[in-house]
């Protein structure tokens, strides 16, 4: 491609900007490494699509997602890491450099640092893709403005699905959510609200089989699980929160991977190819919390420095 440009050769390249990204970014920045940050299309990731974060430490009152996210970017910009709004499309794992393509740039780099996080499942029944953006959507914080004075179903439980719910019912008028069993996943605190809001209610051992509508949704039609009975639901609105899935697609046979997708490391987030570590969501089927994610990206990246002090 004749546009084309070469950018040779960073001691760190740092492909997503949240959490995990953003504090590699930090630290690399702070021992010198230049890093560059290539973002992806959203910088502060899922924690940027959360409307407030309490229990990110050292914010007693609670942080927005969008403004922790801002002062995790200032802060790595601060010792001079550099953003770039660009996404990775193909790496180059076998040898060093490592190169890194997007659309316009292809970068070479001494060490990588996969920060791309994970991205919200999806049911898979039919009207879900069909209403995308006309009813069905998958951030209440994005989203939620467009349900003022309607009614919202809320599919999943999770701390996603009651966190999202809870903050859904500052506009909706009522929430419904339905879950796949009779005990919710969630936290204790996060359960304890959602079953105090007066505007939400529970349907229970049910799943959805559909997707109806015409301009936008109308009517979902649930399953119960234990009578095999059929229901539907009239709503406005249809939020998914159903887990997440890695975004690792990229490193299919390049990286060792679990049978989901998530990137194997080791406790020091070194991946299964010298030279690249991995910290996020993208490698953390367990925790995903933002300040877990904080502190992997902090650990690849004191051990990506380490890496290029022992090579001289
Ligand atoms: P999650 O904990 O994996 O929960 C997913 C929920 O969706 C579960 O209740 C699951 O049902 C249900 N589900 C999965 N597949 C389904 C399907 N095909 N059909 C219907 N239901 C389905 O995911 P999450 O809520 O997104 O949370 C992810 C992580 O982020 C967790 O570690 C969570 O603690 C964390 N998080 C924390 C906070 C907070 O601390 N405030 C907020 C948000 C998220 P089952 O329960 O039956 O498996």
């Amino acid at each position: 491609m004749d546009k084309e440009k070469s950018k040779n050769n960073h001691d760190v390249i740092i492909l997503g900007a949240g959490p995990a990204g953003l504090s590699a970014a930090l630290y690399a920045a702070r021992a010198d490494l230049n890093p560059l940050v290539l973002t992806g299309t959203q910088i502060g990731g899922q924690a940027a699509l959360t409307h407030q974060i309490e229990n990110y430490p050292g914010f007693p009152d609670g942080v927005g997602g969008v403004e922790l996210s801002d002062l995790f970017q200032k802060n790595a910009e601060r010792f001079g890491a550099e953003l770039v709004f660009d996404n990775a499309t193909e790496v180059d794992l076998s040898k060093r450099p490592f190169t890194i393509k997007t659309y316009g740039t292809t970068y070479k780099a001494k060490t990588l640092i996969l920060a791309t996080g994970a991205n919200p499942n999806e049911l898979g029944v039919p009207g879900e893709k069909e209403f995308l953006g006309k009813g069905v959507s998958y951030c209440g914080t994005c989203d939620g403005w467009f349900f003022k004075d309607k009614k919202v179903v809320v599919v999943g439980g999770g701390d996603s699905a009651l966190e999202e719910g809870i903050f859904l019912t500052r506009y909706a008028t009522s929430v419904t959510i339905i879950h796949r069993r009779d005990e919710l996943r969630a936290g204790a605190i996060l359960q304890e609200r959602a079953f105090n809001n007066s505007k939400i209610s529970f349907v229970w051992d049910s799943v959805v089989k559909e997707i109806k509508g015409n301009e936008g949704v109308e009517i979902i039609i649930v399953e119960n699980v234990k009578t095999g009975e059929q229901s539907q639901i009239s709503t406005d609105g249809f939020f998914v929160f159903i887990g997440h899935k890695p975004n690792s697609a990229m490193y299919k046979s390049k990286l060792d991977m679990d049978d989901k997708g998530y990137l194997i490391v080791d406790n020091q987030m070194h991946t299964s190819v010298d030279g690249v570590f991995a910290a996020g969501e993208i490698a953390d089927p367990h925790f995903r919390q933002v300040v877990t994610s904080a502190g992997m990206g902090a650990a690849a990246a004191i051990e990506a420095t380490r890496f290029l002090e022992n090579e001289g």
